[in-house]
């Protein structure tokens, strides 16, 4: 039990679609789906991390021990196409795999996102997976076929299409499974995948792959246990990726796999979700070298995690003026430290506390902290300060001026020019003006 819960955190559920206390145990397990990495990492991963790190940081903070577990898909048809392309050759889909889960890092490390607990990938855990097979087939949870495959059998697992809401005769019309002879229903879904050559591992059924639902019930169970408490991913993963994953843990454990499943919404360019496979996507790099990490990362907590992120350059730029304006008052001031946050009754203080822990609303924070903050002393400053660096993340560095650098040929332009003026020959000024202006320097003249 937490000594002493500061503030009572609620969350939006979307196993019962409703918003619920967490409770007040101070020992919090979290499993988020992380990426398949066969590509930089997009707009879309970010705001999904970035989501679950300020959840990360504000049970850390309010004193729960958390522990926190993100995988990495590194097998998977798109990555070994991705390495056939690439490097001619799938069986060097590590490769590729180890390429893009060091950028993945540095992408996360520059948006302040804290490494989880555990970072398993699937490659590194072949053995629980199949064993967690085997214990469903042995409870007639799944079935092998004649070819090597195996599936979940949904018709042994009552409580199918919970999670998002829809009976399994809506999920058949809805779902484009493919009809395949060998599978006793339409919706049942693959455990184990045979394959005759290319990368693979021998298994009882057979060489073959994981299908790619079974990773998560598997290294959730191997990390955090058979209940675990969040279970978080992006909104897109709900259906089937979440619904099976239910299947698969619950069909094996019989107890619940997740108490809160949380979801965040997609960031969207002209209304439809930016991802990979409609090439809409910005990638979080490519982003960097237009606005900062820092401003991205404030730019995704203002939005409510729960609603659609509609991608535009001007809503950028108005995040990164509002950042910058809260980074100019906080300027000069030493953050204070954690205990002393925790331990004060600054009223801005908890009034922040309480939008945070009322499913994370940021907005309703930063709409608090731009009303008070030009009436704060240096002490309620420092306390503000503390508070944004630690639990939200953000670094609070103002935007430095860019440094003029001054070439000799911009150094003889500046002192022709003078001489111009000087003699006062104003045609020749402008011309050495505007050539100045051409090279991207612009000339301030000071009123004598
Ligand atoms: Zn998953």
């Amino acid at each position: 039990m937490l000594k002493q819960p500061i503030f009572s955190i609620t969350l939006y559920n979307t196993l019962g679609r409703r918003q619920q206390p967490l409770g007040n145990s101070d020992q919090i397990t979290m499993y988020v789906c992380g990426i398949t990495p066969y590509d930089y990492a997009h707009l879309g991963h970010g705001r999904c991390y970035v989501t679950f790190d300020l959840l990360y940081r504000l049970l850390t903070f309010l004193g729960y021990k958390v522990t926190y577990c993100r995988n990495f898909t590194d097998i998977d048809d798109k990555l070994l196409n991705r390495a056939d392309k690439e490097l001619n050759d799938p069986s060097a889909y590590l490769i590729l795999a180890n390429k893009y889960i060091s950028s993945f890092h540095e992408d996360m490390e520059k948006l302040a996102c804290k490494a989880p607990d555990f970072e398993p990938r699937v490659t590194t855990h072949i053995v629980p997976i199949i064993s967690f097979i085997e214990g469903l087939i042995a409870k007639g949870k799944a079935y092998a076929t004649e070819v090597g495959d195996v599936y979940f059998r949904i018709s042994a697992f009552e409580g199918y299409g919970k999670l998002s809401q829809r009976t399994k005769d809506e999920l058949k019309a809805g779902a484009r499974v493919a009809v395949r002879a060998d599978k006793e229903d339409p919706l049942d879904f693959a455990l184990w995948k045979s394959c005759d050559e290319g990368p693979g591992w021998e298994s009882p059924w057979g060489f073959g792959r994981p299908g790619w639902h079974i990773e998560c019930s598997a290294m959730s169970s191997e990390y955090l246990g058979e209940t675990i408490d969040i279970h978080g991913g992006g909104m897109d993963l709900i259906f089937p990726h979440h619904e099976n994953e239910i299947a698969q843990s619950e069909g094996l454990h019989n107890k619940p796999f997740a108490r809160f499943w949380v979801h965040n919404a997609f960031v969207r360019v002209n209304e439809e979700k930016m991802s990979k496979s409609l090439g809409n996507f910005l990638t979080l790099r490519d982003a960097y070298t237009t606005f900062s990490p820092m401003v991205l990362r404030y730019y995704y907590l203002i939005h409510h995690y729960r609603n659609p992120l509609d991608f535009s350059p001007e809503d950028i730029e108005s995040a990164r003026k509002s950042y910058q304006k809260l980074c100019l008052a906080l300027e000069n001031i030493d953050p204070a430290s954690e205990d002393e946050i925790r331990a004060t009754s600054y009223p801005l203080i908890n009034d922040i506390f309480t939008a945070l822990c009322d499913d994370l609303n940021v907005a309703k924070a930063m709409g608090r902290i731009f009303e008070s903050i030009k009436d704060m002393g240096p002490n309620e400053l420092a306390l503000l300060k503390g508070l944004l660096m630690y639990v939200l993340g953000l670094a609070l560095e103002p935007e430095k001026k860019e440094t003029v650098v001054i070439t000799q040929e911009i150094e003889e332009l500046l002192q022709a020019r003078q001489e111009a003026r000087d003699r006062k020959d104003w045609t020749a000024a402008d011309q050495l003006r505007a050539r100045l202006q051409e090279l991207g320097y612009d000339i301030q003249d000071k009123k004598s």
